[in-house]
C-alpha cells in the first residue's frame, strides 16, 4: 500500500533500525521504546491486523512468530521472559494498520496491561 508507513519501511523509503530480516518479514526497533528491548516484527506483505493475516496466510503468521522468538533470543531476553503483543483495533491501541508484533523485554512487565 502506497500510503502505509510500515510498507514504506519494508521498501526502504522510511528509515528504520532493522535488526532481522527473513523471506517474509522485517524486524526493527520501535521508535518510541516501552522497554529495554522493544522490536516490531512485520510481514513484508500488507495485512491490516493479526486476525486478517491469520485468515489470509497462516504460514506467514507462523514465520512472523518464529522471527519474534528469534528476536527475543538475539536480544538476550528469552530466558528472563518477554512479551509478544498484537494490538488489534483502535480500542486496543492499534495505531498503524499494518500488522506488527511488539516484542518487549528486559524489564518486569505488569499484568493486566493498561
Ligand atoms: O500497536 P501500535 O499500532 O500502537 O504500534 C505502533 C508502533 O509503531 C508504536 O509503538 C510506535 O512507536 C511505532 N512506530 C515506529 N516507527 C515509526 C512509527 C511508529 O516504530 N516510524
Amino acid at each position: 500500500m502506497t500510503d502505509c508507513l510500515f510498507c514504506k519501511i519494508v521498501s526502504g523509503d522510511v528509515p528504520a533500525k532493522i535488526v532481522r530480516e527473513s523471506a517474509g518479514t522485517v524486524a526493527f526497533r520501535d521508535i518510541n521504546p516501552q522497554a529495554p528491548t522493544h522490536v516490531l516484527v512485520i510481514p513484508r506483505e500488507h495485512h491490516p491486523t493479526v486476525g486478517e493475516l491469520a485468515a489470509a496466510d497462516p504460514e506467514l503468521l507462523a514465520e512472523l512468530l518464529g522471527e519474534a522468538r528469534q528476536v527475543a533470543e538475539d536480544e538476550g531476553v528469552a530466558e528472563g521472559g518477554y512479551r509478544i503483543v498484537f494490538n488489534t483495533g483502535p480500542q486496543a491501541g492499534q495505531t498503524v494498520f499494518h500488522v506488527h508484533a511488539h516484542v518487549l523485554g528486559g524489564r518486569g512487565l505488569n499484568w493486566p496491561p493498561g
